[in-house]
């Protein structure tokens, strides 16, 4: 089955505020095998929202409405929605007088326009809600649903989940969803995409959903069939086909970051990690010590943002750094080496770059990146170009760094 979820209020057409209550609503209806094909944003006019209601309702069977319930002028979801339906709204006195009990209970004296929300859509049930004032409404339509739901999220979820999802459940098929979720680095989004498309678009079901990040992209997969055995069948046929197109590239298929699969590789290894850092000056320890237990593994490492820190600090040559530059494949090397060496661990990544917005190394563009990786085998060292913006090349050249390493773990 498919929604649309229409979020009310003026609020949300301001740059202050935003409508999570879609985002929300989305998780729920997916994991009841509903997939919500449109989303609206409108603002406190009678009106148009009677005119989106309408126009909902002609493409699909569930219409859920989020705000616009309160006591004041500018609440006129209950109201469009009587307009839409060629309805009426009826006063409920058993709801006035619960709304006047709550006040009583809080100590307070109900005023007068709370009244408007004892008034009921034609036909429609109440939904008791928990948290506030504004009851929900639920109406059974020929073709459809309607749900009107307060906007405060601390009102709209447990109302959702508590007396909405029983109904829902109730009235739709019973659908079981599979999910996958695989992780990639070292790809871009379109290259990944080209390589996939090919493959998951030969499937409807599962919905396939590519999100994208600095050096991470994620692939969700969610299959919806009658029995748990036959979504669990299609998410991974789809999955296994995904996976071994693009090899060794996925990092993770239970959703787990890069630094924590780096963190299993070490430990399966009885190895550690340290870390020399300049232009990323502590972002991929803090990376690395998100993982609880790090401790384990890793052991520290060295800021390095300027050069005398590097010579000081790390005891890089002065002579090499004047004839290399400080972002250089000598450089990141010795960093690597330097740092292994001072703290005994086993394995040594360092970062040397620009992050920008301009240069000022000369000769190097903003964006330009050398990542050394030492080990017992061995120091080397790997120039990359990541795209402009400070955080991007900063984020780019942890998440890079983290991936050479798992790189040469697996090897
Ligand atoms: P109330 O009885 O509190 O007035 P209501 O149903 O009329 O409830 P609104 O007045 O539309 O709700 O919204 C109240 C507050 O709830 C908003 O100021 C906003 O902070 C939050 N809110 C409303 N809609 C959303 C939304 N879609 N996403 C996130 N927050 C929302």
């Amino acid at each position: 089955m498919n929604a649309e979820i229409i979020a009310v209020g003026s609020e949300l057409l301001t740059p202050q505020r935003t409508d999570t209550n879609s985002l929300w609503l989305t998780a729920r209806l997916n994991e009841l095998g509903v997939e919500v094909t449109q989303k609206s944003i409108l603002g406190d006019d009678r009106d148009r929202l009677a005119e989106a209601v309408r126009a909902s309702l002609s493409r699909v069977p569930l219409v859920v409405l989020t705000g616009g319930l309160g006591p004041t002028e500018d609440d006129v979801t209950r109201e469009a929605v009587a307009q839409a339906l060629h309805r009426r709204l009826l006063f409920s006195r058993e709801i006035c007088d619960w709304i006047e009990a709550r006040f009583t209970r809080l100590g307070r004296k109900m005023a007068e326009i709370n009244k408007r929300q004892a008034f009921l859509v034609e036909g429609a049930e109440r939904l008791e809600n928990p948290n506030g004032t504004a009851p929900g409404q639920w109406l059974d339509l020929p073709g459809g649903m309607v749900l009107l739901l307060p906007g405060p999220p601390r009102e709209m979820q447990p109302l959702f989940e508590k007396v909405c999802l029983p109904l829902l459940r109730e009235r739709l098929p019973q659908l079981h969803i599979a999910t996958r979720c695989y992780r990639v680095a070292g790809m871009g989004e379109s290259d990944l995409d080209a390589l996939i498309a090919p493959i998951y678009k030969l499937y409807s079901n599962p919905v396939t959903t590519i999100l994208a990040a600095e050096g991470d992209v994620q692939i969700h997969l969610r299959a919806r069939c009658e029995s748990p055995a036959e979504a669990e069948a299609l998410a991974g046929e789809l999955g296994e086909k995904i996976r071994e197109a693009l090899g060794s590239r996925v990092y993770s298929t239970g959703g787990e970051p890069l630094e924590a699969v780096v963190g299993m590789l070490l430990q399966q290894r009885g190895a550690t990690l340290s870390v020399a850092e300049s232009c990323t000056a502590g972002l991929l320890g803090a990376r690395i010590t998100e993982v609880a237990g790090a401790s384990n593994w890793f052991l520290g490492g060295f800021q390095v943002y300027g050069t005398p820190m590097k010579t000081r600090l790390l005891g890089l040559d002065e002579e090499l750094v004047t004839r290399n530059g400080v972002v250089s494949e000598a450089v990141a090397v010795a960093m690597a080496e330097s740092v292994r060496d001072r703290t005994g661990s086993t394995y040594a990544l360092s970062i040397t770059g620009e992050a920008g917005p301009e240069s000022s190394t000369p000769g190097v563009d903003p964006g330009t990146v050398w990542i050394g990786i030492a080990s017992p085998e061995g120091a080397q060292a790997k120039v990359f170009r990541f795209p402009n913006g400070r955080a991007r090349v900063r984020n780019f050249a942890v998440q890079t760094a983290l991936n050479l390493l798992r790189l040469q773990l697996r090897a």
